[in-house]
Parts: structure tokens; sequence; C-alpha cells
């Protein structure tokens, strides 16, 4: 079998040393046997590796190879739909219930790095920043509710204000999240696996899951070995392809790409982005950007439905970066990247069980980085019998796509145009 390596990134080219490990070749057993090394499946074996699990993690890749060695580093509280819809579409108990969850994600991170000593670059503070006066109105009503969920940590800023947190004249106004932050993404993950192998699990990259075997042990085989667990839990997300074909039928893998400039100076940097906050914008389609530990501007974009990445990702985000900020349109460009996210009808993660030792977590629908940290402490606590706020999430329905298999992808593109229009017209 061929060895897949990291996509060629910013993060893959500044990555803490890590070893590589090896395939399985061997029938092996475990308490809890994971699939996927993402965010999600690292959480979730570092979580049941502090509760005395014996656990076995099958990476088809490389450590942090998906989304999570790729993304934006952004530390996005809450979900991709707010507690605002979820009140209106599942009522007010789930919302509280997954309300009292939303702030949690970020505190995890930030424990794990100082637990483990994890050294990825953590800065604090992330804006929403309004490109319409709209868009301004709603982040008051989003700090409105976040408040009335208990984060008290936010600041609206005016025009002229978020002027002086961002160098561009794009912004009506934003709101500061001071509990937010971004990190290296790859590095953060990379550092938890190998807290992992400090409590004891075992890692196997270049190991796919190929084949699943239900029953009262699960059995899991990759194409030189297997494992034999008394729970799995799955978390491919977006690459998981179709090993579990129920999982597929209601998600949709997603494409979005990134770009990393060439280091600024500490002057520019400290002009562009002076108190080095991660920034997105509430377009529908949104821009999202931040400075990495070595000043370099990383700025991301773009949904490519159905997956994948447009031919030239440098120059297509490029033209993004110059509009919100045409100062930097000499510097150079040195990496360019994309990625799949998993992307859900109701934009609320998919968590379940199949019988019951099999438990899946996906689709964070864009905003994974701090749901899949608390998705891993939530399966931690199912399989030790407090199934509560695992269940909270298991009891969401998941909702088919319009357009089912075939129609999906060109009719939530239509769908995301129409939005994007409304954006451009800021109605
Ligand atoms: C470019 C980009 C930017 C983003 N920016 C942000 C951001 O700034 N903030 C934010 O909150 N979210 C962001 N996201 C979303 C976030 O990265 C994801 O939601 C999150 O990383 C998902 O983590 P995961 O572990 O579930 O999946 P992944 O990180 O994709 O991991 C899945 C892993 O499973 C493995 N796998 C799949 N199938 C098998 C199999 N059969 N056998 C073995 N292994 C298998 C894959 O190789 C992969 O490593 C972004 C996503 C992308 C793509």
């Amino acid at each position: 079998m061929s060895v897949i390596e990291h996509t060629t990134s910013y993060y893959a080219a500044s990555a803490n040393p890590s070893p590589k490990r090896d395939a399985l070749q061997d029938s092996v057993t475990a308490d809890v046997a994971v699939i996927g090394g993402g965010f999600s499946g690292i959480s979730s074996a570092l979580h049941l590796a502090e509760k005395g699990f014996k656990v076995v993690v099958l990476e088809g890749a490389r450590i942090g190879w998906g989304a999570s060695g790729r993304n934006g580093g952004q530390i996005v509280n809450s979900y991709s739909r707010d507690m605002d819809v979820i009140e209106k579409m599942y009522g007010v108990d789930t919302a509280k219930a997954l309300g009292s969850m939303a702030f949690e994600g970020g505190d995890i991170i930030r424990e794990r790095i100082k637990t483990y000593n994890i050294d990825c670059d953590l800065k604090s503070g992330g804006i929403f920043a309004a490109v319409t006066a709209k868009q301004f109105k709603g982040l008051e009503e989003h700090k409105a509710l976040w408040e009335r969920y208990g984060h008290t940590d936010l600041e609206l800023l005016d025009k002229s204000a978020v002027r002086q947190e961002v160098q561009t004249d794009r912004y009506e106004g934003a709101l500061l999240d001071k509990r937010s932050g971004h990190i290296h993404p790859l590095n953060l993950v990379l550092g938890q696996a190998a807290a992992v192998e400090s409590l004891g699990g075992t890692i196997y990259e270049q190991s796919k899951v190929l084949r699943v075997e239900e029953g009262e042990k699960v059995k899991l085989f990759t194409e030189n070995g297997s494992v034999t667990a008394n729970y799995v839990v799955v978390t491919g997300n977006a690459y998981l392809g179709n090993l579990i074909p129920k999982l597929a039928s209601r998600s949709m893998p997603c494409g979005t790409q990134m770009i990393a400039t060439a280091p600024l100076t500490d002057e520019q940097a400290k002009a562009l982005i002076p108190s080095d906050y991660c920034v997105e914008d509430c377009n529908y389609l949104l821009d999202y950007f931040r400075l990495t530990g070595d000043n370099r501007l990383i700025y991301g974009g773009g949904v490519n439905y159905g997956g994948g990445d447009p031919d030239d990702i440098k120059q297509f985000i490029r033209k993004k970066m110059i509009k919100t900020f045409p100062q930097l349109a000499n510097l150079e460009i040195d990496y360019g990247w994309g990625g799949d996210f998993l992307l859900t009808m109701s934009r609320l993660p998919q968590f379940g069980r199949i019988g019951s030792n099999i438990y899946y977590m996906q689709g964070y629908s864009g905003h994974g980085v701090c749901s899949t940290h608390l998705a891993g402490r939530l399966v931690s606590e199912a399989l030790t019998q407090q199934a509560e706020r695992f269940d909270a999430f298991a009891a969401l329905p998941h909702l088919p796509f319009p357009g089912g298999h075939t129609l999906r992808v060109p009719f939530t593109a239509m769908g995301a145009w129409f939005y994007a229009l409304r954006d451009k017209l800021g109605v």
C-alpha cells in the first residue's frame, strides 16, 4: 500500500517533530478502537486513555492528515447553528442542554495545552466581523444570545473600533469573543497524540479501516491486520467515504482552501492585527484569517460543495485576501492548500450509535475545532455510563439533504449562491 503523507501546507512545513507510526500488521485487541486520527479521534482516545481504557487508534494516513491538520486554527465557540435556531427547531430544553456545552470545547483545548505542555502557538481572542450593517445588527443579537447562555466575555466593536483591531476598511463593526483564540492545529493534534501514547494508548498510521464487522465485539480490518474491540468510535468525518453507508447518506463533504503568505515584519504584523486576534467575517460564504506564530497571514475561504479544491488555490484565495487587505498585493504567497469538512443539513454535529457498541461523531459543518474536543469528552462519558450529554446530541434528527445523493450538491450550491447574493446586496 502506498504511504500517504500530510498535504503540502504551512502546517506540515512547521510541524513539531513527531514519529512516523507503524501500520497495523497484526491482530490486536482493545477496550476501544478509534477510526480516524483527527481532533475527534485523538480527543476521544485521550479522554478514554485518561479514564483507563486500553485504546487503539487506526489512522488511514498520518495523525492530523484530515481537516484537523489543515484548518484555520480558529477556536470558534458554539456550533455552526446557534442556540436561537436550536430553540426554534428543537425546543428550549434541547437548546439549554446544547447551550450548556457550547463553550466547553475551547476550555478543553486550553486545558490540554496546559496539562500536556503542547507547543502550538496558542493566542487569545477572536473577532466576528460584520461586512454589512445588517450583519452588525445580527452580532448585537448574537452577543445577547450568548450572554443568555452564560458567556459574557464579549465586546461589540463599532466601525472605528474594529479598524483599530484589523487594518481594513471592509468592516461595519465586529464582536470580540475573548474566550476564542487560535492555535497551530496540526501541532495541537500531534501533541495530543503523544499524550495518548504517554498514557499507554497505541496509534497506528497508514492503517485505513476497510471493513467493520459488527457483533458483541466489533472487528475492524485493515489491509494487513485487525482490531477486536468492545467498543468502536468512528471519527473519519469528511474522509470516511462509504465505510459505513448510514453515515455517508445524511452528510456532504465540502472543500475549503487556505493560503499562507511569506512572513510579515514585526511592524507589518503589529499594524495588520495588533492584538493578534483571529477573524472570521459574517458572510454566508465566509473569509477567515489570522497571523501565525512566525508572522505569516493565513487566509481562508471558499466552499466547494461535494469536496475537493479549485485548480489554483493560491490565486483563488489571494483575490479574497487582497479584497480585505489591498496593502498586501505584493506579498508572496508561500503555501496554498485545501481540506474537506463535513456538512450536515441542520449544520449541527451528528452523534449517535450503531447497535450498542459503535459510536460515531461527525459533521461539525465547518466549525469543528471546539466541538471535536467536546465530542471526545462526551463519548468518554458515554462509555462510563454517563451518556446524558452525548445523548443530547444523539437525539437530534439527522436530516437528509434535498435532492438526495445525486442532486444534493447542485441544490446546496444554489442555496449558498442565494445567501451569498444577499450578503453582497446587504439585505
Ligand atoms: C481548510 C479548513 C479550515 C477550517 N477552519 C476551521 C476553523 O478555523 N475553526 C473551526 O472550528 N473549524 C474549522 N474547520 C473544520 C474543522 O477542521 C473540522 O471540523 C475538524 O477538524 C474535524 O475533525 P475530525 O477529527 O472530525 O475530522 P478530520 O480531521 O478530517 O479527521 C478524520 C481522519 O479520519 C481518517 N480516516 C477516514 N476514514 C478512515 C478509515 N476508514 N480508516 C482510518 N482512518 C480514516 C482520515 O485520514 C482523517 O485523518 C476547517 C476545516 C477545513 C478543511
